[in-house]
């Protein structure tokens, strides 16, 4: 997902060179997806793969949820994929970005009777989804279908929203493998530069590590963790990685180390605008606005001033058009007030909604969706 660019485009004979460097260093597992650098990736990690690299690991790609319409469509992304990547075994295959409504639907769709079918004639070895609802919404997720593994959001940050702690011990309990996406929180929390109140805390460590490296550690500590996508695109960062991954251990952090994290895990939360702890308790809205979600994409634009991205992401999310279609939108809000007694942080829900409809909403949300949508729905 984040492989090196040149001139736009991604810069395949650095990005094959980093690979094959990881893979003989040690690196095992290889993810890729239909959308990523808008549908090159797979084909480059295809390339990246030939020379005898493809036995080295294993690979994983994702189905393409959104895009599915009927039962049909499900094996025909499966073998324009294995086309793409060159091989005639996927080792990881997964539902992509899965929430409760999306769920519902590829389920309703004949998704089960897909992954039966293509697990039993060998296109793939194991059967998992990616996840980015609700976590309310995830264990009937888990519990409905026999996944071998499942991939979520996880870093120190996310402990509560999305699947959070609660879903990676409940997915480990029912025997998953569990992937984490996104440890450093899209590079937010391996940033050199950190907001001043935050390294002000990390100055205060007896071991000096980067934050990318506290924040690696730190998902790593939990033995229910498999495997971690940390999601490198330079050569500096592949070699950090390798080495931290070559001596982190589940359970290596200290008590102090643990508290220490914990202290920035906190600061981080003042630093939110909105103290949303995205437990989810206000849904369902009448009106289907995502109100944890608002809150979470306004507190990333605020804390870690990546303004446009951010707003697409919103966008991405808020449209629907990686689940159901439905849109979720801050400015539907209708003041009922129906989430405010709900909401254990008595946080004045409405009014940041009016507030976060008018900084990401407005004429530009028609030209961020139809990037979104030229990103997201190339065609198989
Ligand atoms: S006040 Fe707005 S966000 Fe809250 S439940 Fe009513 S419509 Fe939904
Ligand atoms: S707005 Fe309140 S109830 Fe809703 S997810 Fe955030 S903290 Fe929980």
């Amino acid at each position: 997902m984040r492989l090196p660019m040149k001139d736009g485009k991604i810069d395949a004979e650095r990005a094959i060179r980093q690979i094959r460097h990881a893979v003989d260093q040690g690196v095992n597992y290889a993810d890729s997806a239909w959308p990523y650098h808008a549908g090159e990736s797979e084909t480059l990690l295809g390339k990246a793969l030939k020379d005898g690299y493809r036995e080295k690991v294993k690979v994983a790609t994702k189905l393409p949820t959104w895009m599915i319409d009927r039962r049909e469509d499900m094996d025909r992304f499966l073998a324009a994929q294995m086309k793409k990547l060159g091989v005639d075994h996927i080792d990881y295959y997964l539902v992509h970005s899965l929430s409760g409504p999306a769920w519902d639907r590829i389920k309703g769709l004949g998704v089960a009777d897909f992954l039966d079918r293509a697990k039993a004639d060998g296109r793939i070895g194991n059967a998992g989804f990616s996840y980015h609802g609700f976590g309310v919404d995830f264990q009937p997720v888990v519990d409905g279908y026999p996944w071998e593994f499942c991939q979520i959001q996880y870093n120190f940050l996310d402990q509560k929203n999305q699947a959070g702690t609660a879903g990676l011990k409940y997915a480990a309990s029912r025997n998953l493998g569990v992937i984490v996406m996104e440890p450093l929180r899209g590079g937010n929390l391996g940033r050199a530069v950190q907001p001043p109140a935050i390294q002000a805390i990390w100055n205060e460590a007896k071991t000096r590590r980067t934050p990318a490296e506290w924040a690696l550690r730190w998902v790593w500590n939990h033995p229910e963790v498999t495997v971690v996508l940390s999601g490198m695109n330079d050569e500096a960062q592949v070699e950090e990685n390798l080495r931290i991954a070559g001596n982190a251990r589940p359970g290596d952090l200290t008590a102090d180390e643990l508290s220490l994290m914990e202290r920035v895990n906190r600061k981080y939360q003042e630093l939110m605008k909105v103290p949303c702890t995205g437990c989810g308790y206000c849904l369902p809205c009448p009106s289907d606005v995502a109100i944890p979600f608002c809150f979470e994409e306004y507190n990333k634009l605020h804390m870690f001033g990546e303004i446009e991205p951010v707003k697409i992401h919103y966008a991405i999310r808020m449209s629907g058009i990686l689940a159901d279609g439905k849109a979720r939108y801050a400015s539907q809000c209708i003041e009922c007030g129906e989430c405010l007694e709900k909401c254990p942080q008595h946080i004045q829900i409405p009014e940041f909604l009016a507030k976060i409809a008018e900084e990401f909403e407005g004429p530009e949300l028609e030209r961020r969706l139809a990037l979104a949508q030229r990103l997201f729905r190339e065609k198989a």
